[in-house]
């Protein structure tokens, strides 16, 4: 971890104007803003790789339907905490969407899920809100994978933007440079506490065959959303040749708002504050046969 802090720190700071990267007792993510399921991101830590963006074009595969429950059986977790970005429960909500999902199992069968979808309103196209419905979800999850308990953790502020690259590309990237094919995973949940970012929310599935990334970019609908937002995901800075997402992240405010986190839009003023664990495991679940090339 000493290694991994200075690697980041020194990383993030030819992205940022300010930046300190330290190693702290986890603070209580039950509490606001964050309101996740469990207190802390520690204890077996892994990250879990489900499905990927090939199951969405050229057509939906509305088959591929996951449970949260059968994921933590997968990677020998009894009581997990599961915290990350996926698709929302399509076949619940009866339309796609962003899933935000922050979710403890309980060895009782019952859960504590405080996540959230976000999903395009058909009638005015704005972004709407709502809490996860179900305990499951659809077509791809990038989750981080632990028992939820309190112990030391990773703390990166850092505000001013003076780089091209975003918060969470950045962490992955100084993990590149450093470790270059030794991959290196973290996973956790930031918060934007000032400015605002671009986030995407897809729309429901095309009728029509999606063949071109410029296709994707007209389907997908992207917003301005505003501070505090709380983002949850993953980042892995190798892929050893198991087509992993490489950095995921949804995020939601407390405005209503959500969805697919890609950059901050206000580089003078923007202000991150983030936690994190290093993951033991990669878990590669049902990873589709091929890549997506466009
Ligand atoms: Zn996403």
């Amino acid at each position: 971890m000493d290694e991994v802090q200075k690697v980041l720190q020194e990383g993030l700071s030819k992205n940022f104007a300010s930046v300190h990267v330290s190693i702290v007792e986890c603070p209580d993510l039950t509490s606001a803003p964050f309101n996740l399921s469990a207190p802390g991101l520690c204890g077996n830590a892994k990250l879990v790789d489900i499905g990927g963006p090939p199951f969405l074009f050229p057509y939906a595969q509305r088959d591929k339907v996951y449970s949260f429950r059968h994921i933590a059986d997968m990677c020998d977790s009894k009581e997990p905490f599961m915290l990350g970005a996926g698709a929302g429960p399509a076949h619940v909500l009866g339309v796609n969407s962003e899933m935000m999902n922050t979710i403890k199992l309980e060895p009782n069968g019952k859960s504590v899920n405080r996540g959230y979808v976000a999903k395009i309103d058909k009638i005015t196209n704005a972004c709407q809100l709502q809490p996860m419905p179900c305990d499951e979800f659809n077509l791809m999850g990038n989750f981080l994978v632990c028992d939820g308990l309190p112990g030391q953790v990773f703390e990166v502020k850092a505000s001013t933007r003076i780089g091209e690259e975003d918060f969470s590309r950045c962490l992955k990237n100084s993990l590149k440079r450093y470790y270059g094919e030794k991959p290196v995973a973290l996973g956790g949940v930031f918060l934007i506490e000032q400015g605002k970012a671009n986030i995407h929310i897809m729309s429901d599935f095309s009728e029509s065959p999606i063949t071109s990334e410029e296709q994707v970019n007209q389907w997908l609908k992207f917003f301005e959303m505003g501070s505090t937002l709380v983002c949850l995901g993953e980042l892995v800075s190798h892929d050893p040749g198991y087509d992993l997402r490489d950095e995921h992240f949804h995020c939601f405010n407390d405005q209503g708002e959500g969805g697919h986190y890609h950059y901050d839009t206000t580089p003078q003023s923007v202000q991150y504050r983030g936690y994190f664990v290093m993951a033991h495991d990669v878990y590669r679940i049902d990873q589709p046969a091929h890549k997506l090339v466009w």
